[in-house]
């Protein structure tokens, strides 16, 4: 059997065979390709604005197989972006986006309970920490940018909260509300039970092939033809290879996970009895989080680059990297020897600036795209939900108005400068951050190539409030 990732394996063994399983129509009003976070959220979004508009979702495998399924499940914010948004889109429109991103974390646990997907949604804040020396006053610029323009929601942990992080390698750090997890995969086949019951047809194993604009669109899929009026592509690591103009707006990147067996007293006596992950304050995070069933999830990023952003089969099996991530749960948790249920790895889409991008293929009004979300597209695929459909639907809102859409995109150099110069600079992170755990002082010429990673942290540390 074809290796599984731990949360999607989980989620559909728990689901009963599907008797809702659709042929592909020959037409409809939209055809959304991929069956992700922000395919699905996009298909919901429209019909609930929209019932009449008939919608297709078409998905090449199993809803929920690609990114959607197998992440952190870490429900973070831009709220620690807010530097960089300002910097690509000016004071309003960061503070628009931060602010929706944190009202997203609410919404999207509102509409689990509402629809009653059952999926460890826990909106218990996060605490982001300094695991080393190096990393102390890490956040103290962008939550003073965030107080000076009056959205900062974070606070200074409190000792308590350093001991509701289970490990004493963290000492310090901040703590914001707004913020969760999730068992992202029983999300996603969540949304689209719930998409199927608003009367979107759900096509699943029908892979898309090409597609030709006349009158209508006319696209081709494994099963057939469908033509349509407007068509999305929600296919985030997938977009550089179906559209050769995106090869070098994203370079994809492994994050790469491991999950405990159940050991629900043990993450009792580390108080680790809370649905926040914990994430510390350098480039190639350190995250880890719980589950309802007593397992502790550690993950990293930054370790495969694909050569030509190819979502190659390193993407589809264990992860390579466990070593690493056997590592960083030793030095969080000296104390204890987990025993690993199973490593996984994904694809994450990075941009240039680290945020996603929305809009219109080459100009045409009828065929959009949403993709980029770096690494943080839990929450905010929610987020491109909203724009996709508002998009769809030929509204007039904030979300249609929004800087994410339609921008101009950098592009990273082409292949093989691409490949090679992204594990030089990670081969200096890693090199950098091991030197600052030890306590010792970087080599110079890492700490230089290191700020070379631009926007691959999850917090703007050196970025400048813009004037
Ligand atoms: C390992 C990992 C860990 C992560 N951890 C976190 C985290 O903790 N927090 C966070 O906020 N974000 C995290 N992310 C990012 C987050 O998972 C993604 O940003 C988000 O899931 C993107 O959703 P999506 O729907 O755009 O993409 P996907 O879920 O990848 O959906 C795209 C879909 O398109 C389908 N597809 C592709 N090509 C075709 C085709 N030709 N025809 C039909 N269908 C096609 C694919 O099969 C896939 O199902 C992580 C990502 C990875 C890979």
């Amino acid at each position: 059997m074809r290796f599984q990732p731990f949360w999607f394996d989980s989620a559909m063994s728990a689901e009963s065979p599907d008797p809702t399983s659709q042929s592909l129509p020959k037409s409809a009003d939209v055809v959304i390709i991929g069956g992700g976070f922000t395919g699905l959220w996009t298909a919901i979004m429209t019909k609930l604005q929209s019932p009449e508009t008939d919608v297709v979702v078409i998905e090449k495998g199993f809803c929920g197989q690609g990114a959607s399924g197998r992440n952190g499940g870490a429900m973070l914010t831009w709220s620690t972006k807010f530097m960089s948004l300002m910097t690509l889109f000016g004071r309003e429109q960061a503070k628009f986006l931060a602010v929706a991103s944190e009202q997203a974390v609410h919404e999207i646990k509102a509409f689990t309970e509402k629809h009653q997907i059952a999926c460890d949604c826990c909106v218990d804040g996060t605490y982001y920490t300094y695991s080393n020396h190096a990393q102390h006053g890490a956040l103290e610029p962008v939550i003073k940018t965030l107080s000076s323009n009056a959205i900062n929601q974070w606070r200074k942990m409190t000792a308590h909260d350093v001991t509701l992080t289970g490990s004493p390698t963290n000492s310090a750090g901040w703590y914001s509300p707004h913020a969760g997890s999730v068992q992202p995969a029983l999300l996603v086949r969540g949304l689209r039970r719930v998409a199927i019951s608003l009367g979107v047809k759900v096509v699943e194993h029908t892979e898309y092939h090409q597609h030709a604009e006349m009158n209508s669109l006319s696209i081709e899929t494994s099963k057939g033809t469908i033509n349509a009026r407007k068509l999305v592509f929600a296919v985030n690591a997938w977009l550089p290879s179906l559209i050769p103009r995106f090869a070098r707006k994203v370079v994809l990147v492994s994050s790469d996970m491991v999950i405990t067996k159940p050991m629900p007293e043990t993450l009792r006596e580390l108080n680790l009895t809370h649905g926040a992950p914990i994430i510390d304050s350098r480039i190639f995070v350190n995250y880890y989080r719980t589950t309802s069933c007593g397992r502790l999830m550690l993950g990293k990023g930054g370790n495969y680059f694909s050569f030509h952003n190819r979502v190659s089969d390193t993407f589809d099996a264990p992860s390579r990297y466990q070593t690493i991530l056997d590592h960083s749960l030793k030095r969080f948790f000296p104390n204890h020897d987990f025993a690993i249920e199973r490593s996984w790895t994904g694809p994450s889409d990075r941009s240039v600036t680290g945020m996603p991008f929305f809009g219109h293929l080459n100009g045409s009004p009828n065929v959009l795209f949403g993709s980029g979300y770096s690494g943080n597209g839990v929450v905010q695929s929610f987020l491109g939900g909203k724009i996709l459909s508002s998009l769809l639907l030929g509204l007039n809102n904030e979300w249609t108005d929004c800087a994410l859409v339609d921008q101009t995109l950098p592009d990273f150099p082409p292949d093989p400068i691409r490949t090679l110069g992204a594990y030089v600079v990670r081969d200096a992170i890693r090199r950098k951050e091991q030197a600052e755990d030890a306590n010792k002082t970087p080599w110079p010429l890492d700490s230089w190539l290191s700020r070379l990673s631009g926007s691959a942290a999850k917090v703007d540390m050196s970025a400048k409030e813009p004037a």
